[in-house]
């Protein structure tokens, strides 16, 4: 299991810092969340702001 981010994504960045294990990044101009460090905390979905990210 892992956070995804989908395609409703603005881009905007405020999941980005809110990552305790860094796994957001940028790609496409999209971020994108890399599943393999993801710990499904949630937080990321939390902060945004288009409701873009959710659990798969
Ligand atoms: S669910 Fe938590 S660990 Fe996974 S990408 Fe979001 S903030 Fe990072
Ligand atoms: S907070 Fe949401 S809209 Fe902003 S970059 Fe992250 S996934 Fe995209």
């Amino acid at each position: 299991m892992a956070y995804k981010v989908g395609d409703a994504c603005i881009n905007c960045g405020s999941c980005d810092s809110e990552c305790p294990v860094e796994a957001i990044s940028e790609k496409d101009n999209h971020r994108w969340i890399d599943a393999s460090k993801c710990q499904d905390c949630g937080v990321c979905a939390g902060a945004c702001p288009v409701e873009a990210i959710a659990a798969e």
